[in-house]
C-alpha cells in the first residue's frame, strides 16, 4: 500500500484532474495520496475548494484517503507562516512547503521559515537544508521530503545525511505532475535506498512517520 503526500494536478501545473489522479494512484496500489497544487494567495481558496470536492468524491466510493492540501510555492519567505495558518483555517488538511531545492530559485529564508511555522506539515525538496533548519523541523515535528522528482532529487544525499543527524523525520513523496510519475510496485522503497536510507529508516518512513502524519491530519 502506497503512501504519497505529494502530487500536482491541472489544477496548478499537472496534467491530470484531481479526480483523474487520484483514480490511477488507486489503481496503482495507493492507499492514502495527497493533492498538493500550487498555491499562492491568489489561488489558494479555489485550489482548496476544488481538490477537497474531488478528493471527498473519490472517498465516498473508493478505499483510498485522498487528503486535499497545498504546496505553498514561490511567496514570499516571511509571508508563508500566515499563508499556512489560512490554508489550514480554510480547508487544506495538508501544507506542503516548496522548499530551496537547487534546481529552482526561491527565495532565500523559504526552508527557514517553513520549519518555524506550526502549520507546515512537509517541508518538500529543502535543497541544501542547514543543520539548525534541520534541528528545527525535528523539533516542531516538521517532515523533510525525499523525493524521487527530477532536478529537487539532486540533494537527496544531502537532506538525508543533515536530517538524521538533527533527528528529523522523513517523508518519501513522489511529487508527481502527471499519472506516469506517480509510484509504482517498490519504487518508493528504491528512491529511499537511493537517497542513502538505511532498511530500518525505510520502515520507519512507512511504518511509523507516514501514519503518524496521517494521525495528525485526522485521518
Ligand atoms: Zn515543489
Ligand atoms: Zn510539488
Amino acid at each position: 500500500m502506497i503512501i504519497d503526500f505529494h502530487t500536482h494536478t491541472f489544477l496548478s501545473d499537472g496534467g491530470n484532474s484531481p479526480i483523474e489522479l487520484i483514480r490511477l494512484a488507486y489503481a496503482n496500489g495507493y492507499s492514502v495520496i495527497g493533492i498538493t497544487d500550487h498555491v499562492s494567495y491568489s489561488n489558494i481558496d479555489y485550489i482548496i475548494g476544488a481538490a477537497t470536492r474531488d478528493c471527498e468524491l473519490a472517498e465516498r466510493f473508493w478505499e483510498i484517503k485522498a487528503v486535499p492540501g497545498v504546496e505553498l510555492t514561490n511567496i514570499p519567505a516571511k509571508s508563508i507562516n500566515e499563508l499556512a495558518k489560512y490554508a489550514k483555517e480554510n480547508g487544506a488538511r495538508l501544507v506542503v512547503v516548496h522548499g530551496e531545492s537547487i534546481a529552482e530559485n526561491v527565495e532565500a529564508g523559504t526552508n527557514y521559515n517553513a520549519v518555524n511555522s506550526d502549520y507546515v506539515d512537509i517541508l518538500a525538496h529543502p535543497g541544501l537544508i542547514t543543520p539548525q533548519e534541520a534541528k528545527e523541523a525535528a523539533r516542531r515535528g516538521i517532515y523533510l521530503e525525499v523525493t524521487c522528482r527530477g532536478g529537487h532529487c539532486l540533494t537527496n544525499g544531502h537532506v538525508v545525511k543533515i536530517g538524521r543527524e538533527a533527528g528529523a523525520k522523513f517523508l518519501i513523496d513522489s511529487d508527481s505532475h502527471i499519472h506516469k510519475n506517480l509510484y509504482t510496485g517498490d519504487m518508493q522503497a528504491r528512491v529511499a535506498k537511493g537517497a542513502g536510507l538505511e532498511e530500518n529508516e525505510i520502515r520507519e518512513i512507512f511504518d511509523v512517520n507516514a501514519k503518524a502524519l496521517l494521525k495528525k491530519l485526522g485521518y
